[in-house]
């Protein structure tokens, strides 16, 4: 398939997906225990994780730094084997699902290649992934998810010349490029000022308005968590387990103005003294 053909393909996914069109489980974690070892002292991080994250949706994972987000996304990712219980991916293992482009990853580190602009970094992970295309038609694709992040006219600038939010605005193309079914990102706006990450939440919400790709975001702020997800599963601990499973309730599609909404509000409340509760139940 060309480049320019396996654009229309996602974009056309995702005019064909309504909102609320989810089915259950594209990624199914159960029963998930991880244990570190700390100068030969294990050390339990994660107990008895379990998580299903609907197809289509946007799912973020909050709570107190330190407490085992990031281990979870990388049980999600297959990065990690958890001690104990099981993901599935699409039905598949983990690092199974990785290796057939199932999952995308997007982290704080931006990572580019300096001496690469920005489409050739865009193309960089299909060029590496997929044997068979043809730098034409991975660019073309680059290209065009380039310009669902809002970088056309940026392509051929060095990752020196661009800013942090350009430069994680072409890390999320580069991800969306393998035209993954997740999108698993872990505080990927984490480096950024405050209004760049404000952008950063509005772009992210287009992108998945546009795609309908599966998206489990690690943030540590509540007003990305709400604005973003259908649900936040609010992490808490030590070991973390998940303390509750909160729906928020705004309408979709959502709009930068759901902000003034009471449920926003309301839910950003929730979140907070679910935070400190976390917080609290972890040694001092
Ligand atoms: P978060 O992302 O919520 O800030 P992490 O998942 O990075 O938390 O870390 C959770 C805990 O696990 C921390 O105490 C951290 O020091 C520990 N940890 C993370 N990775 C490792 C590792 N590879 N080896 C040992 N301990 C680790
Ligand atoms: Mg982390």
């Amino acid at each position: 398939m060309s480049g320019a053909l396996s654009v229309v393909h996602v974009l056309d996914a995702a005019g064909a997906a309504p909102a609320g069109s989810a089915t259950p489980g594209l990624v199914d974690a159960r029963d998930i225990s991880v244990d570190f070892y700390l100068d030969g002292v294990r050390q339990r991080v994660l107990d008895d994780i379990t998580l299903s994250v609907p197809t289509g949706s946007f799912v973020s994972l909050i709570g107190p730094s330190g407490c085992g987000k990031s281990t979870l996304l990388k049980v999600l990712a297959g990065l990690i084997a958890p001690t104990e219980g099981q993901v599935l991916v699409n039905g598949m293992e983990p690092h199974a699902a990785a290796k057939r482009r199932v999952i995308g990853l997007a982290f704080q580190d931006p990572t580019l290649l300096p001496w690469k602009n920005a489409i050739e970094n865009a193309a960089f992970l299909l060029m590496t992934a997929d044997d068979a295309i043809s730098q034409a038609d991975a660019e073309a694709r680059a290209a065009a998810m380039l310009k669902l992040v809002g970088l056309d006219g940026a392509e051929r600038k060095m990752p020196s010349q661009l800013s942090g939010g350009m430069r994680q605005r072409v890390a999320i193309a580069r991800a969306l490029a393998l035209d993954p079914q997740v999108l698993l990102m872990d505080e990927p706006f984490g480096a950024l000022d405050a209004i760049t990450r404000e952008e950063m939440s509005r772009c992210l919400l287009e992108i998945w308005q546009r795609t309908k790709k599966t998206i489990v975001l690690v943030t540590h702020s509540i007003e990305e968590a709400v604005f973003l997800s259908g649900e936040v599963h609010v992490m808490g601990g030590a070991p973390a387990r998940i303390l509750e499973t909160l729906p928020i309730a705004l309408p979709q599609p959502r709009t930068p103005d759901c902000i003034t909404d009471p449920a926003f509000k309301a839910a950003q409340q929730r979140l907070r003294s679910l935070l400190i509760e976390g917080h609290q139940r972890r040694p001092a």
